[in-house]
């Protein structure tokens, strides 16, 4: 880590359109941030979509970059690139399909909670397909306000998950 780098974990999900080459593909655009360099990310993993909606499996990653910019100039570099792949945001179907969803998981040790930004995640504890990419690339690491990372994944609720052996660079 160079001088005034901070750790972020991006969680990366997309369920449209060949979703595991979008996530692969999404990668470069990460380390393509300004004052950003993207570190290391996990492997590929395989989940049913949380929904009523009939869709395709999700697709998800963690990517580890280190970056220079305050939490929500990072999330609006995010968003921009979720933007830049097309994604259709429609306030009826929260749970609709995605192309590419970006998702800060955690920001450093920092915990914030306001109006466009909750760090960590609100919903990573719940959600093993962010958890286990996660310890695949920081190991087991402590949560700010919830914990070692192992505990986590024991707690959370058992959603079948399939790793993508083949899927890492
Ligand atoms: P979603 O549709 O699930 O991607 O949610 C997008 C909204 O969640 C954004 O407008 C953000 O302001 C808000 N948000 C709150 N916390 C986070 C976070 N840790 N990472 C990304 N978006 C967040």
């Amino acid at each position: 880590m160079h001088n005034n780098e901070v750790k972020a974990y991006i969680g990366i999900g997309s369920n449209l359109a060949d979703p595991q080459q979008q996530v692969v593909d999404v990668l470069p655009h990460l380390n393509q941030i300004r004052e950003t360099r993207l570190i290391s990310h996990s492997s590929l993993y395989q989940s049913a979509a949380v929904s009523d909606i009939p869709q395709e499996d999700y697709i998800n990653a963690i990517a580890c970059l280190a970056t220079r910019l305050q939490p929500m100039a990072l999330l609006l570099e995010l968003q921009s690139i979720e933007y830049a792949f097309y994604r259709q945001r429609s306030d009826d179907l929260k749970w609709a399909p995605r192309t590419m969803d970006l998702d800060i998981i955690l920001f450093g040790n920092i915990q914030q909670k306001d109006s466009h930004l909750s760090i960590p995640h609100v919903e990573m504890q719940n959600r093993l397909f962010v958890l286990q990419p996660l310890q695949e690339v920081a190991g087991n690491i402590y949560i700010p306000g919830l914990g070692s990372l192992s505990y986590l994944i024991q707690q959370a609720p058992d959603l079948r998950i399939n790793r993508l052996e083949f899927a890492k660079n």
